[in-house]
């Protein structure tokens, strides 16, 4: 457990000249962890401009309003802020002012959790006023002081909450999860791109389940399409799980790819309004992708996930229950629909999803997945068309043959329809003397 030699220099630099300095929250934590932190952030009694004078050439002014310098060592960056205090909070998010304060003891006291609210000088010394690395030891996410005063202050951190818990496999201490659950409303003062950060992180948590399956009320603030889905009986012998638990199931089963998860978030949210129960009492939930890709339009634009993303995620709820193809006219035909990315990501959903029903159907919808996969690898070394830009002609060529406009592209699809369902060859001649004859090709 060491603090690196290039981040030491700095805080001896802060305290050759005179103020204190010390490693302070995710990196305290993350070390104490005996894990890697991402970033090393540094807490001083310098002002800005101090620091700014102690680096000459290396200090950059990132955040001078909150004391925020940031000192560049060679092998990364150093944020250095100047202790502070925080003022009143009037919007449940922003202290209206920040003060510098000369005490260490009271910018730890600002901080959300126990477990961020550490510090560690150059000497290995720790600081720690509220108990944090007994709290680490004991898997315990508390806020520092007054949970529902904390909460009041600045509500993003009852999603912060969930999502140290989610990340480090924590619980929630009492107290603390009783004010989030009650004060979870004040999440509507807080800023779309914030809560997307924070819930993508959760989501890819070792916990994610559980604090999904633990929270859908607090989660359900800013998702409140979930609500519905929550307790709602599947009446259906392929799963055993209600629709949440089923959701929260699949995104477990998920690699932690935030693309992945999302989508398995969304994937059935539009069960609910489908449900149908047919002569036997059996449950249905036909058109549900549909209505799934709906909702999930709604919620992506909402929390500003960026376009890629959203066409990503859009493509594989709608798809999510398309039958996988048995055969190489029908691996084409969906590497043709999907493109090869999308339909490996497809692939990976389905298992997600499979693994989240009814015991007794894993075995056999895995097995079918994984004969998939191996068609379609087959037609992909063998590199056989299955897309328009695989085609031995192009829109030049018909243009020249004398199609024109709409035609053009028609007669390409119908091109490809032909030479993916086996019955034309994909060579130029082929092609040229079926486009001629307004395409078909032979029968059988
Ligand atoms: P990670 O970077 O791994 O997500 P982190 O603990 O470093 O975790 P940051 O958001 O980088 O989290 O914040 C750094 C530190 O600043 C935290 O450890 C915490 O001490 C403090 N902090 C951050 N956000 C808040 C907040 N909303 N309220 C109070 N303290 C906060
Ligand atoms: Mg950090």
């Amino acid at each position: 457990m060491r603090i690196p030699e290039d981040v030491a220099n700095v805080l001896r630099t802060l305290s050759d000249a005179g103020y204190s300095a010390w490693c302070v929250g995710g990196c305290v934590r993350d070390l104490l962890l005996g894990r890697h932190p991402d970033d090393w952030d540094v807490t001083t009694a310098a002002r800005p401009e101090e620091t700014q004078r102690l680096f000459p050439g290396r200090a950059v002014p990132t955040g001078l309003h909150h004391g925020t310098v940031t000192v560049r060592t060679g092998l990364r960056p150093v944020e250095v802020t100047t202790y502070r205090r925080d003022g009143a909070y009037a919007d449940h998010r922003h202290p209206d002012q920040v003060t510098f304060s000369d005490s260490l003891e009271e910018d730890l006291s600002r901080r959300d959790f126990t477990v961020n609210a550490m510090a560690l000088g150059a000497d290995g010394t720790v600081r720690d006023p509220f108990g944090g690395a007994a709290d680490l030891a004991a898997g315990t996410l508390r806020c520092v002081g007054e949970p529902s005063v904390r909460f009041g202050e600045d509500a993003l951190r009852i999603l912060r909450c969930l999502r140290f818990a989610a990340v480090l496999g924590f619980s929630v201490e009492e107290r603390t999860a009783l004010a989030l659950r009650r004060d979870r409303g004040l999440l509507t003062a807080v800023a779309a791109e914030r809560i997307r950060t924070e819930l993508v992180k959760l989501l890819t948590g070792v916990s994610a389940g559980e604090i999904l399956l633990r929270y859908p009320d607090v989660i359900g603030v800013f998702l409140p399409e979930l609500l519905p889905a929550v307790g709602f009986d599947q009446r259906n012998r392929h799963h055993c799980f209600d629709v949440w638990e089923h959701t929260v199931r699949s995104v477990e089963a998920a690699p932690p790819e935030p693309l992945l998860r999302m989508t398995l978030l969304l994937h059935d949210l539009g069960k609910p309004a489908c449900f149908s129960v047919d002569e036997k009492g059996c449950g249905h939930f036909y058109g549900h992708p549909k209505v799934s890709w709906r909702i999930a339009q709604t919620v992506l634009e909402r929390l500003r996930f960026d376009r890629r993303e959203q066409g990503t995620i859009l493509t594989l709820v709608a798809n999510h229950d398309r039958n996988y193809p048995r055969t190489r006219v029908g691996a084409l035909r969906a590497l043709n629909a999907l493109g090869e990315k999308n339909a490996r990501l497809l692939l990976q959903i389905k298992r997600a999803d499979n693994l989240a029903q009814a015991p007794e159907y894993r075995a056999s919808g895995q097995a079918e997945l994984d004969r998939f996969e191996v068609l379609m690898d087959e037609v992909l070394r063998e590199d056989t068309c299955f897309s328009l830009r695989q085609l031995a002609v192009n829109g030049r060529d018909l243009t020249a043959l004398g199609l024109s406009g709409p035609q053009v592209g028609q007669t390409l699809r119908a091109l490809l329809d032909g030479v993916v369902e086996g019955r034309l060859a994909n060579r130029r001649d082929a092609l040229l003397a079926a486009a001629k004859q307004g395409v078909p090709g032979k029968s059988k």
